[in-house]
């Protein structure tokens, strides 16, 4: 048997692909009942919530909608900032992940 080095392979790919459809179905369903509640509660708290929330939703539609491009681009699961190879077991915890841990770190300060 052959070693693969590949880190990501090609039916965990479309089975991820599938459920990151599903979570953008979601999201965007998510979104648009927020964006229809948003219409007028009179409360100011309340309406903070609701824009806290909507952002976070947004920004989970755009993390799906990333890495479904990438996976399309055929980019998905290399580090966006060192080209490497991100490690499959990162991915399967956080299947939007951009960069690798090093990279992440960095990043974040
Ligand atoms: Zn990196």
């Amino acid at each position: 048997m052959s070693v693969d080095h590949r880190a990501v392979d090609q039916s965990w790919l479309a089975d991820l692909r599938a459920s990151l459809a599903d979570d953008f179905a979601a999201q965007t369903a998510r979104l648009r009942e927020l964006t229809e509640l948003n219409a007028d509660t009179g409360d100011p708290s309340e309406a903070h919530n609701q824009s806290a929330l909507l952002l976070a939703t947004r920004r989970n539609i755009e993390q799906i909608t990333g890495a479904l491009s990438r996976i399309s681009e055929g980019t998905y699961g290399a580090c966006q900032k060192c080209r490497q190879n991100i490690p499959a077991e990162r991915l399967e915890v956080l299947p939007h992940a951009r960069f690798c841990v090093p990279c992440q770190e960095k990043h974040n300060k």
